[in-house]
């Protein structure tokens, strides 16, 4: 991607970012942690608006769908059960020349070949080792790399580990799904759902990603947003293809233009699982996963049963029978999303002559919907209106704002940046017939609408 108009967007998106309070490097006045952000405050608001829209698609507005917040630490025989402690992990080679580390798997994927997750140490490296030479350091040019090992992404807390001698470490969680999984049996009991019903919830993660990269794409701590469905044995395949038909349609509702979102099956699937695809969004530098959409059988409770000793069957009321559930599984990245959207919204155009950047959220997830400010702000009488103004507005639509800083031209300019849909000036005419300048952020056309009709004008428009 290197000086590439790809690289360009993705500059000019990161700087947006930052200058606009979306996105902080995370504990950027130490000079930073890697893999690590933080939302400012127009990114914690547009953050929120996404979960509330996935909380009302996954659990609000559906019947049988349960919501759930669980802690992240757990037992450490979970992360056993689930399979992480021994096979959550990634390839990993270190540049001799300048020690940067590399993932294997995505190098050979660069050049056309696949590392199977299943691959052992040994097996990888004599693939690597037959296409060393193809393989380059992104940051020295140099071809000489060290063996692969195989690296555990799990990251260890020393929770409750009061003597420091402790060699079972708590971890962080690797995925959130498991507080579902660990859940199933208390929602069941608590909510006495009809199968098929479903548990979601969104949750943090943390992976010791080998090269976090791509700005918030890949980070070593994120928040991802499960839905478990549970389904009787074997009555998979057509929930499997409504759920996927009902996430790409979902994505379309936030306004993501339908170009730029494809599904893609995966070629190598866990032993367990019957099938899996991914929701990828063309990022600035191609398409890449946004969401894996997974249909995994009964392996999960069927796991947590063994392990844990507790009976997990569900009892069918419908039909007498007692039996594992299986699972179809969607999760998303927040911050993939995030980036998506702010991605597709992302808009350079020629306004009074000028280039003018401006992100084209769409109403319902736009961090701000509405900037309400005075024409001048020396003149008390127009101030003191303009504040009536937004505090009547602010009262039905929080997400307004007050700003009066700089010229006009420069608070569209601002507000255009933040994607804020609509701006109210109000000048010497709203003192004499109570209407105000209503300015649009995509045409840059302006209307004047009565004070009494600007709130169904701003929600219905
Ligand atoms: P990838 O192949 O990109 O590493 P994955 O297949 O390991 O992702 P899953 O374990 O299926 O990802 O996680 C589900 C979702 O969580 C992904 O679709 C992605 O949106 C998000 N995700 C995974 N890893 C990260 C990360 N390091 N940073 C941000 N989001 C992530």
């Amino acid at each position: 991607m290197a000086d590439s108009p790809e690289k360009n967007l993705m500059d000019k998106i990161i700087s947006l970012a930052k200058r606009r309070g979306f996105i902080y490097q995370g504990s950027e006045i130490y000079g930073g942690l890697a893999g690590v952000y933080d939302f400012g405050p127009h990114g914690v608001e547009l953050l929120n608006n996404l979960k509330r829209e996935w909380w009302d698609e996954c659990v609000s507005t559906r019947e049988n769908w349960y919501g759930l917040d669980s802690g992240m630490f757990k037992n450490p025989r979970v992360w056993e059960a689930s399979g992480h402690t021994k096979g959550f992990s990634d390839p990993l080679a270190e540049c001799r020349k300048c020690n940067t580390r590399i993932r294997v798997d995505k190098a050979l994927e660069a050049i056309g070949l696949m590392a199977d997750e299943k691959m052992g140490e040994e097996e990888i490296n004599t693939l690597f080792d037959a296409h060393r030479k193809e393989i380059v350091c992104e940051k020295c040019g140099a071809h000489d790399f060290s063996p692969v090992k195989k690296f555990n992404l799990l990251v260890k807390s020393n929770l409750g580990d009061f003597t420091s001698d402790g060699d079972e470490p708590v971890y962080l969680p690797g995925e959130a799904c498991q507080g579902i999984y660990l859940n199933f049996k208390n929602v069941v009991d608590s909510m006495h759902p009809k199968i098929p019903f479903g548990i979601a919830q969104i949750g943090k993660a943390f992976r010791n990603e080998i090269s976090p990269r791509n700005f918030i794409f890949r980070c070593r701590e994120f928040e991802q947003a499960d839905t478990q469905l549970f389904i009787k044995p074997n009555e998979n395949k057509e929930a499997y293809e409504v759920l996927k038909q009902e996430r790409m349609n979902w994505y379309l509702s936030l306004g993501i233009r339908k170009e730029n979102l494809r599904f893609k099956q995966h070629e190598n699937l866990a032993f367990y699982a019957k099938d899996a695809w991914d929701i990828e969004y063309c990022y600035p530098w191609g398409f890449d996963e946004l969401e894996g959409i997974h249909d995994r059988s009964d392996y999960d409770l069927t796991q947590h049963q063994k392990f844990s000793g507790n009976d997990l069957r569900f009892n069918d009321s419908e039909t007498g029978e007692k039996y594992i559930p299986w699972i179809l599984e969607t999760s998303m990245g927040m911050g993939r999303l995030f980036l998506a959207v702010l991605t597709d919204a992302y808009k350079e155009d020629e306004m009074n002559g000028e280039i003018r950047t401006y992100l084209k959220f769409n109403y319902k997830i736009a961090p701000v919907k509405v900037a309400v400010f005075p024409l001048l702000k020396n003149k008390p009488e127009l101030v003191a209106k303009a504040r009536e103004v937004y505090l009547q507005i602010k009262k039905v639509i929080p997400q307004a704002l007050w700003d009066d800083n700089g010229n006009i031209g420069k608070r569209y300019r601002r507000q255009d940046e933040i994607g804020t849909p609509y701006c109210v000036t109000i000048d010497f005419d709203t003192l004499d017939n109570q209407t105000v300048t209503v300015r649009d952020r995509d045409t840059g056309t302006q209307q004047r609408i009565p004070i009494g009709d600007l709130e169904d004008y701003l929600k219905t428009n």
